[in-house]
């Protein structure tokens, strides 16, 4: 076996800085720490390589690993000149989990481990401090015994209300040493009572115990729904990492932190944190004490924020990215306990890229790549208007930004329940815990009556780019009842609420939203991004509002404009269906006509928009039957306007019924059995050319695309009648009109044809939704019954409709690009089904020499920047 065990206890020991893969991100920056010779408490770190051994074996932890554990502890006691387990000079630990990417609060830790019933009385007299060495005792049972015992945090929780309410206080700071002795007393016959064996006196046994504890929660049910959502993979596992304890909470000249050195919510370059004096770290993070600000110190206790201030800048030096940083004063003395990159909001995400390679830190291609481009989402969104009415109730912590309403709902299961339903929801909680992961995903914001900036809430919110206003200490919230009080006014489950992130307001009531701002640093992202990727950037659109949108955000031309989108408006539905219904390609034409002048000034407006960059018109494409009347009132109004019986009506329903529509009379089946629907469809994009040109527009070339072509005969019998229409209004019109014929590959047969198909097509556009259900042969409207099952079973790594199967439906894109090029040199390749916005399969398209993607509006950023990012990589 390869080394398993790495020590940070000593500066000189520099070859022990490894990768995360092997240290957890954790234990990597432990590691680096000590090696910047900054003060860490001595310690090691077992590699993420023992995890993937003990899963594999039978959850069994070799006995090797606990020898070395043993030797290295050794060095630790050389080190503080303490012993794990002595009777007069006690070592204590902490043993903490660290995965290759931060999953906070997922996995589990236990601190102060080494006390006993013996060892705590030498605490005592080794610190003076006996009230201190018996709630550390205490503290250690209550997660000792939550941790690897499994006994659920709320029994002890419990026990200390209860005490606390005999004796008629209302702080544990209340609680003396005797109180505590007391409860330590009362935790032990609980551990007894629920485990049925005595809490372990035996140090290293609880050693061993913690170190299984932290593998086994790499598996808890929270860390697979983290690892889930996040797209982690299950077999990283995590490392245990082994430290010397330091206390924040030994007396006044003590403290704990969290900072950042650097806003994350708005990205400023500021300090940012909280401490607490007399705490332990917990103590902030659970939000049970309302912490101070970190810009405090510099009056309590100047010469350690100082020194604080200076290890920032060395960090933010060295990792050029913003840190999040742990630390502890243990009398006077200052311990560094953790630095990761810190978690951050989008907006600050961009600030800090930027704002770093103005400082000369990183370059503007390493901004480009730092920035995660599924997090701009959260800024694309529209955020609260001004200038509407808003009746504030209470008011918290700006802990996330961004604006949401939703109905009010106390419990993740029913967040989860009425996510299902398509209901917006906020989770409203007195604080959040791991165990509420699941329904801050599937609500739109947090709110907490509980917790700071940096309290679990926060920081998971901020994480998942959701809006969070933490520790409104103004709303008193009744689980029973299932409502929260905000002064006078009551607000029931259900109720809709609104909170803004950004100002810590809570609001009655849906507020209506504006537009985000993507100017400034936003932009100049955008432009290093488009500087350095290869592939164009066009949206989906079929409505002037989407391709404004579209524009604005940067996209270089229409990738598909989905005509049968533009039938669906009230007007237009009823020729549609009298087109649908007719008997007779006479009867057609006579719909048609009334279609034509819609579809017309669909496409002049859009042109219009565009002026002059690429639009792609895709030709009818969805089973008829989708425009079909369903409800009565419908047959009754189409057979009115018809002028023929409602039983004729419910006949050709009958008649244009299909088993499977998704594989039946649609695309270019249509254009092949209804050449008129496609001859009408071209005079229209034809004529708005020619209207354009008239008003003095920049003209676009349309792209006009045949959907889901399988066979070189389909695209040639349409591309005739494309040429032959174009001809007719260019005579017409006398003008000249310049314009592409081309196919969507959304089939397995027409990916695998694609060089007879080549040669009557000028570009081929990849419609991977149903390319993707073709190959599969998995229905894209009722997969969602079994996907998740097959995600969990590991047969799916992710969703194969959001991002692209590389190794079946990427090699058909592969083989068809390679065929249609070899056909025709000049061949434009693009991408608009969903894939095209997912950063994951845009990487592919880079890789497959795609010429572009196409996504929706919102999207359009995310794709610009992945693209450069796709591009940046692969060179
Ligand atoms: C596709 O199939 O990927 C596509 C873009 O077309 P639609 O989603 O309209 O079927
Ligand atoms: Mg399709």
């Amino acid at each position: 076996m390869d080394k398993l065990i790495f020590s940070f206890s000593n500066k000189s020991l520099k070859n022990n800085a490894k990768s995360k893969e092997i240290l957890g991100g954790k234990g990597a920056n432990l590691a680096l720490m000590a090696k910047l010779g900054l003060p860490v408490p001595p310690g090691f770190t077992i590699s993420t390589k023992v995890c993937e051994y003990f899963y594999k074996n039978n959850k069994k932890i070799p006995k090797k690993i606990i020898k070395q554990a043993k030797k290295e502890i050794k060095i630790i006691e050389k080190i503080t000149k303490k012993l794990f387990g002595d009777l007069s000079n006690p070592l204590l630990l902490s043993v903490r989990s660290g995965s290759r990417v931060s999953m906070p609060g997922m996995m589990d830790t236990v601190l102060n481990l080494g006390l006993n019933d013996k060892t705590v009385i030498a605490l005592k007299n080794k610190t003076e401090n006996g009230r201190f060495a018996k709630d550390s005792y205490r503290r250690f049972i209550q997660m000792y015994g939550n941790v690897v015992l499994g006994i659920q945090s709320h029994f002890f929780e419990e026990l200390i209300e209860n005490y606390k309410l005999t004796k008629g206080v209302l702080q544990d700071t209340e609680l003396d040493e005797n109180d505590w002795d007391g409860l330590i007393q009362n935790f032990k016959d609980l551990v007894k009572e629920k485990n049925k064996k005595d809490f372990p006196q035996d140090v290293n046994e609880q050693l061993s115990g913690a170190i299984r504890a932290v593998f086994l929660s790499w598996d808890s049910k929270r860390a697979k729904i983290y690892r889930k959502i996040n797209y982690i993979p299950d077999h990283w596992g995590t490392a245990v990492n082994i430290q010397a304890m330091v206390f924040g909470n030994m007396g006044q000249d003590c403290a704990t932190g969290v900072a950042f050195t650097r806003n994350p919510s708005t990205g400023s370059k500021e300090l940012f944190g909280e401490y607490l004096i007399n705490a332990q770290g917990e103590d902030v993070v659970a939000g049970t004490r309302t912490p101070m600000n970190i810009i405090n110190m510099g009056k309590s206790m100047p010469k350690i924020f100082k020194q604080l201030k200076k290890i920032f800048k060395e960090l933010e030096t060295k990792y050029k990215d913003m840190q999040d940083i742990e630390f502890t004063v243990e009398n006077k003395k200052l311990w560094m306990l953790q630095s990761r990159s810190g978690k951050r909001t989008a907006k600050a995400a961009i600030k800090i890229a930027v704002d770093m390679v103005k400082e000369k830190l990183i370059t503007n291609k390493q901004a480009v790549l730092r920035v995660d481009p599924n997090i701009l989402d959260t800024l694309l969104h529209p955020t609260l208007d001004e200038k509407a009415e808003k009746i504030i109730i209470a008011s918290g912590l700006p802990a996330s930004p961004g604006a949401a309403s939703g109905k009010v709902t106390f419990s993740s299961d029913e967040a989860e329940r009425l996510k299902e339903q398509m209901q917006n929801t906020i989770l409203v909680r007195i604080e959040t815990s791991p165990e509420d992961i699941n329904g801050m995903h599937a609500s739109q914001g947090i709110l907490t009556a509980r917790g700071g900036m940096t309290s679990h809430a926060a920081v998971v919110a901020r994480g998942m780019g959701k809006p969070c206003v933490s520790g409104s200490n103004e709303i008193k919230i009744d689980y029973e009842k299932k409502l929260f009080k905000a002064g006078s006014i009551e607000i029931k489950e259900g109720d809709i609420i609104t909170i803004d992130g950004g100002s810590g307001k809570v609001m009655l009531g849906e507020i209506p939203t504006v537009k985000p701002d993507i100017s400034g640093d936003f932009s100049k992202l955008m432009a290093w991004a488009d500087k350095y990727r290869k592939l164009k950037v066009r949206t989906n659109s079929e409505t002037p509002v989407d391709t404004k949108t579209g524009r604005d955000f940067g996209a270089e031309g229409i990738g598909l404009c989905r005509t049968e989108h533009m039938f669906f408006d009230e007007k237009r539905i009823i020729s549609v269906r009298e087109m649908i219904l007719s008997n007779t390609p006479e009867d057609r034409k006579e719909a048609l006509k009334k279609l034509l002048p819609y579809q017309k000034s669909d496409f002049f407006e859009i042109f219009k928009i565009m002026n002059g960059l690429p639009v792609t018109v895709r030709l009818l494409d969805p089973p008829l039957h989708e425009f079909l009347p369903k409800t009565d009132k419908d047959i009754y109004d189409i057979s009115k306007e018809l002028n023929i019986s409602h039983q004729d009506v419910k006949f050709r329903i009958t008649e244009l019924h299909e088993d499977n529509p998704m594989l039946g009379h649609r695309g270019c089946r249509l254009g092949i059995s209804f050449p008129e629907i496609y001859e009408m469809q071209c005079q229209a994009i034809f004529e708005a050319l020619a209207q354009c040109k008239k008003k003095k527009i920049k003209l676009v070339i349309p792209e006009i695309m045949i959907p889901f072509v399988s066979t070189a005969a389909e695209i040639e019998i349409l591309r005739n009648l494309v040429d032959k229409t174009a001809q007719k209004i260019q005579k017409t019109h006398s003008i000249k009109i310049k314009y592409y014929v081309g196919t969507m590959i959304e089939l397995p047969r027409a990916a695998l044809r694609a060089n007879d198909i080549a040669k009557y097509a000028d570009f081929f556009s990849f419609g991977t939704n149903d390319l993707t259900q073709t190959t599969f042969g998995i229905s894209r409207d009722d997969s969602g019954k079994f996907l998740n099952d097959y995600v969990e079973n590991k047969i799916f790594n992710k969703d194969p409709f959001v991002s692209i199967d590389e190794r079946g439906v990427g090699e058909l894109i592969k083989i068809a690009a390679e065929r249609g090029r070899k056909q025709k040199k000049s061949l434009k390749l693009g991408i608009c089904g969903e894939h095209g916005g997912d950063p994951a399969s845009i990487e592919f398209c880079e890789k497959a020499k795609l010429n572009y993607v196409s996504c929706s509006p919102y999207r359009v950023p995310i794709a610009r920047l992945a693209a450069a990012q796709a591009y940046l990589k692969k060179k």
